[in-house]
């Protein structure tokens, strides 16, 4: 599209597995403490799959047609007045961002006591009715972008966004040294928080997953036990910590029975921490396991202020983002992205989407 031209393309969210690119309006100057952004690349997410599937995820469904998109980096393209990034800089036109897709309100209750993830008036990229990135352009509060160092490039940029997710959990977690972890499920973010953990000095680290490919991803990403879980894999996560369980469990997968297997698996007293979105929105664990071991539960809600540190890790190349990249799409494609992710054909760990220049 030329200069001076109002329209943009966008992937939409018609309904469950119907995603059209169209031309919409492009969006207007950025106010005060906000920026216009062209999008560069979005990576495709397990929790973009329940809307592209189902059509929203647990009780929120979309109401009306939903851009999806919030793993996503981009070039800033327009600053409004008072635009400072994340970390209270100057923002300027030009500069390339990794953005967070939060937008707590910073001043109700819980952002003031330091939990923006659960902030009460909580706005998120492609979480209905708050499009996300799968537009040329779009604006964005200033404080969500966090500029990226020339040796980081956008794609990586994108992918800061689960990286925090398991930063957050491995916090969540308080993973330490020379603990047992095991993480169900190896897609994107089980191989975050394997990462996280090995870098945390976590041992052994024991991962799972259904699809063999995925568990050879697990064992580039820090796994040191990687088990199939198309049969049982409690007796062999048992077996790699002696029978004594598990220190801490991460579940990172869609399964419903995960949450189970993870209670199981526990140690005495272990910690478990779910991250994973389930098929059915309930838990179910055997609760006189739950019970008896003592287990300390957590739900892991997406993630706080975590950009900075996911940025630091990997501008000092603690962690290879760009390994669990298999597939790469332009924005005219975005359906065939969800739908391949979707059927976990292929191979597929992690696809982005590419936005066409304008
Ligand atoms: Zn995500
Ligand atoms: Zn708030």
């Amino acid at each position: 599209m030329g200069d001076g031209c109002k329209q943009m393309w966008s992937a939409r969210l018609h309904g469950p597995r119907d995603m059209r690119v169209e031309q919409v309006d492009k969006p207007g100057t950025p106010e005060p403490g906000e920026v216009l952004l062209r999008t560069t690349v979005t990576s495709v997410c397990g929790s973009d799959l329940h809307w592209y599937t189902e059509g929203g995820i647990g009780d929120l469904k979309a109401k009306s047609l939903l851009v999806l998109g919030h793993e996503f980096a981009g070039v800033l393209e327009e600053v409004g007045s008072e635009a400072r990034d994340g970390l209270d800089q100057p923002l300027t036109a030009g500069q390339r961002v990794a953005v967070d897709p939060a937008m707590p309100c910073h001043r109700c209750e819980f952002c003031e006591e330091g939990h923006p993830n659960l902030c009460r008036r909580l706005h998120f990229c492609g979480t209905w009715p708050d499009d996300g990135s799968l537009s040329e352009y779009m604006v964005m509060p200033a404080r969500t972008c966090f500029p990226l160092p020339d040796s980081i490039n956008d794609t990586e940029g994108a992918l800061l966004e689960p990286l925090g997710i398991g930063i957050h959990a491995v916090r969540l977690a308080g993973v330490g040294v020379g603990e047992s972890v095991a993480v169900l499920g190896s897609g994107p973010i089980g191989l975050m928080i394997m990462k996280l953990a090995q870098l945390s000095g976590a041992a052994p680290i024991i991962a799972t997953d259904l699809l063999p490919w995925r568990l050879e991803y697990a064992r580039r990403y820090g796994a040191t036990v990687t088990v199939d879980a198309n049969e049982n894999p409690i007796p062999a996560v048992m077996a790699a910590t002696d029978g004594r369980g598990v220190d801490v469990i991460f579940e990172a997968a869609f399964g419903d029975e995960t949450v189970a297997q993870a209670a199981e698996m526990a140690r005495l007293g272990g910690r478990l921490v779910l991250v994973g979105i389930t098929n059915k929105d309930n838990i179910v664990m055997r609760a006189s396991a739950a019970r008896r071991k003592g287990l300390t539960i957590k739900m892991s809600r997406r993630m706080k202020h975590t950009y900075p540190t996911a940025l630091r890790l990997a501008v000092q190349k603690r962690i290879d983002l760009m390994e669990m990249v298999t597939h790469r799409f332009p924005l005219r494609e975005a359906d065939k992205a969800f739908a391949l992710n979707a059927d976990y054909t292929e191979g597929v760990v992690k696809a982005v989407i590419e936005t066409p220049n304008p």
